[in-house]
Formats: C-alpha cells, structure tokens, sequence
C-alpha cells in the first residue's frame, strides 16, 4: 500500500510523477518520485488544461515546496466522519505539467488486465 502525496489515501497503486523538489535538489536534481492517487492526477491534469484561464497566487507548492506561482486543484481527502473532505491545495507549473504528463500517459496505455 502507498498514500497520495495530495490527498492522503491508501492505495495498492499510485500513479508515479516526477517532480523536482526544490530542497532535495542537490541530493535529487533530476527529481523524485512522488505518488498521485487517480483523482488527483485527473484534477491536477484539468487545472494545467485550464492554467491559461486561471489566475496563480504565490506560495508554497503543496506538492514540490517550491515558492512560486501556484494554481489551485481541487481535491477530496478521505475522511471517516464526512466520507470525503473536499478541499484545495495549491501546485506549481512544474507539478502541473507532470501530473498532466502522467494521466496522458496512462490514458494511452493499452489496458493490460492481468489473469
Ligand atoms: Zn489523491
Ligand atoms: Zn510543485
């Protein structure tokens, strides 16, 4: 089992996305592997699809740490109480655009069911 590096929830099989960790860069400059669980990728995939209608607000990437400009993507964290606990987090361009990348890319993947 792994947990979404957005909303927290336990999966077998996350989707892997690169981004570039500003703090572990010198340790990672290519990047580190971080964990979206199918709904985030979707969200954060839709807000990069729309980024030129949206308006950033500076901060600190929810997702890479990064302080810049960030867009945000709509999310629900499972929650025992409520069921689903909807809330927003803030993401850079950078993770955007990899997440983007990432459901593209499992879009297109022939569906390989395994017997
Ligand atoms: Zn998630
Ligand atoms: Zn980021």
């Amino acid at each position: 089992m792994a947990d979404c590096d957005l909303c927290g929830v336990s999966l077998p099989t996350l989707n892997p996305v690169k981004v570039l960790v500003e703090r572990f860069a010198s340790a990672y400059p290519k990047g580190m592997w971080t964990g979206l669980c199918d709904d985030c990728l979707k969200n954060a995939h839709e807000v990069y699809g729309n980024m030129s209608t949206l308006s950033g607000s500076n901060g600190e990437c929810d997702l890479c740490g990064t302080t810049t400009e960030l867009y945000p993507v709509g999310i629900e964290i499972p929650s025992f109480s409520k069921g689903v606990d909807p809330t927003v987090v803030q993401l850079c361009k950078g993770c955007l655009e990899a997440s983007s990348k990432a459901q593209i890319r499992k879009a297109n993947e022939p569906k390989s069911e395994h017997h």
